[in-house]
């Protein structure tokens, strides 16, 4: 094994018979290790290239739910930056396709689903909403950020690659520009409106412009529904729907992600809410979405209540009463990551489209509650378990990419 730091123009761009390797920083630079060998790059300048005749398996990953050994093929730069590294995989577009639809769809999915799949993941990597240029790449792997990209492990199934080859070259585009296709896993019967969950990726300012062909789309046709669409009477028409297994309402009620519940003493919120809160309150990024009552305390918990809600019922503003005053805390992802609690092994909820049972003890104080939530994940865009559902239900995958982006079409590039 050879390394070298300079970069692909410079002498001796590493070749590395090993398929197994290592990388971790170190005081005086980058260290290498494959199984037979180790190698310190000193304080590289530039980031290091390694090229392998095969594909890299990196063991020395870790990712939110433990350690990771990701394969990925042959070519990868290493840049140190401060005590963390970076490294970027360069492959085709294609090669990216199938660690995306493998991580984000089940291959026994409808074929037109994975359809659905590959052309949002195809447009994803072409405009994704933050741009990564300043990280030297086109997307990174998280599904928080972009789309989820666990590396390219073992055989591709031959459905996935089906999807990718029956709709090749194909992308969706408004105006003749690729779209921002976002995509989530449920949105328990309705999507939302992209302006409802986002904020603006350069200003963050919120809400955000709204875009036209991210609009909230119904998922069926909701019979005998006598509540507004959007209001707390139809999340509870729907989470009773599914509790009847009516699957004639909405096209991705079968889905085990289409409704939950989650339950919550008010010991165990009492325990965390406040410092969860706190944390918000100063984290750069969720600082803006958290408005601490006049006195800034936080006293004992008296209830929660969604003031402001999006077209699919999404929580766009909740309050959280307390004995010291109201605290509002504001946006989609921000509100789900309010409920982390570890006792009850929360890391978020599922969704922010969510209502509450709640009862409070003589002293107005809460007793217990109940979370209930439809949908898994932001819930705007092209939905994963809609499109098996609309799928099963004859409809094609332009059909679906058509309900979900409306005024969108469908190219090849
Ligand atoms: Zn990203």
């Amino acid at each position: 094994m050879s390394i070298s730091a300079g970069g692909p123009s410079a002498a001796g761009l590493a070749t590395v018979v090993a398929t197994n390797l290592k990388f971790r920083p170190t005081r005086a630079g980058v260290m290498v290790e494959s199984m037979s060998h180790s190698e310190e790059v000193p304080d590289p300048a530039m980031p290091i290239y390694v090229k392998a005749a095969r594909s890299i398996r990196v063991q020395s990953l870790h990712r939110a739910g433990g350690e990771a050994h990701p394969h990925y093929p042959g070519d990868l730069r290493i840049e140190r930056l401060g005590k963390y590294l970076r490294l970027s995989a360069r492959m085709t577009l294609d090669q990216y396709l199938r660690g995306v639809l493998t991580s984000e769809m089940p291959a026994s999915y409808h074929h037109e689903a994975l359809n659905c799949q590959a052309l949002a993941a195809r447009t994803y990597a072409l405009n994704p909403r933050i741009s990564h240029t300043p990280d030297h790449v086109n997307v990174c792997d998280s599904y928080l950020c972009c789309q989820y990209f666990a590396g390219l492990g073992g055989e591709i199934d031959p459905r996935i690659e089906k999807a990718i080859d029956s709709t090749s070259s194909q992308i969706i585009v408004f105006n003749d520009k690729p779209i921002l296709a976002l995509f989530s896993s449920n949105a328990g019967g309705h999507t939302e409106s992209y302006q409802n969950c986002f904020s603006d990726p350069v200003t963050g300012r919120f809400p955000p412009e709204p875009i036209s062909y991210l609009i909230g789309q119904p998922e069926g046709a909701y019979p005998g529904l006598k509540a507004r669409v959007g209001s707390e009477e139809f999340l509870r028409y729907l989470f009773a729907a599914k509790k009847a297994n009516n699957t004639g309402v909405c096209a991705d009620l079968f889905s085990n992600k289409f409704a939950w519940s989650v339950n919550l003493s008010a010991a165990q919120l009492e325990a965390h809410l406040h410092h969860v809160l706190e944390t918000l309150a100063h984290n750069s990024d969720t600082a803006p979405f958290v408005v601490p009552p006049a006195r800034g305390k936080f006293g004992h918990i008296q209830g929660f209540e969604v003031v402001k809600r999006g077209v699919s019922g999404v929580a766009i503003e909740l309050k959280i009463k307390t004995s010291s005053g109201d605290w509002l805390v504001k946006k989609e992802l921000v509100i789900r990551k309010a409920f982390a609690n570890p006792e009850a092994r929360i890391a978020r909820l599922n969704s922010a489209r969510v209502f509450f049972d709640q009862s409070q003890d003589k002293l107005g104080l809460l007793s217990t509650v109940t979370v209930h939530g439809l949908g898994f994940g932001h819930g705007v865009g092209l939905q994963q378990t809609g499109a098996q559902g609309f799928a099963n239900l004859g409809r094609n995958y332009r059909e679906i990419i058509a309900h979900y982006f409306p005024g969108t079409a469908v190219a090849t590039v």
